[in-house]
């Protein structure tokens, strides 16, 4: 999974010292510093894009069309928590895990140093989760992820943007240090998880 260069999203803002203008990848019109974006199922890439061609996205059937708008919804459970996750014992590098359904396939991205390592779910292991907790059935394939992160508390899990992981991943790759990740990228991704933590409306 590569990491989105062009974004200057919240963030990362701070750290961007170039005022490059960022612009539509579709179209070429330039785009505020936050933007929406859309996923090139083609060529399995986020691009950056202008509300013009985001809303274009929108209006294609789901399943046809090439680029498929990213939504905005940020979800969790608070009926159903997930209490415990076998994988955990799996040592993730940098404490969390997202998961991302294309097609009938599922795979789970660990961000690490080197960016983020992909193994394929066994099959029906997903859809075994996914019974006990509707949260996971409710991400949208290829645009919408399920992120858990293991805290002193347990697991917390969200559904997010695709762009939201792209950014995570990317915060482990640039401020990691020493063998365990070291305190500015635990400091980054726990801002990033404030974020997403603040944005997530319960599931109904
Ligand atoms: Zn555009
Ligand atoms: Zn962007």
């Amino acid at each position: 999974m590569s990491v989105h260069a062009g974004s200057t999203h919240s963030a990362f803002a701070r750290d961007r010292r170039s005022a490059r203008q960022e612009r539509c990848e579709l179209c070429g019109t330039p785009v505020a510093s936050r933007h929406c974006h859309v996923v090139d199922t083609g060529r399995r890439g986020l691009l950056c894009a202008c509300r013009a061609c985001f809303l274009l996205s929108t209006r294609c059937p789901a399943g046809e069309a090439r680029y498929r708008a990213v939504p905005e919804r940020y979800l969790w459970d608070p009926r159903r928590p997930v209490v415990r996750l076998d994988w955990c014992g799996l040592g993730i590098p940098a404490g969390f895990a997202f998961f991302l359904r294309r097609g009938t396939r599922v795979t789970a991205f660990q961000p690490g140093p080197a960016g983020a390592v992909e193994t394929t779910l066994p099959a029906g292991l997903w859809a075994e989760l996914s019974a006990g907790h509707p949260l996971l059935a409710a991400a949208e394939p290829d645009v919408e992820a399920i992120v858990f992160r293991g805290t002193e508390r347990g697991t917390d899990c969200f559904l997010v943007p695709v762009d939201v992981c792209y950014r995570l991943a990317g915060a482990v790759r640039r401020y990691w240090t020493g063998p365990d990740g070291g305190p500015e990228m635990r400091e980054r991704v726990g801002e990033l998880f404030a974020e997403i933590g603040h944005r997530a409306r319960p599931l109904r």
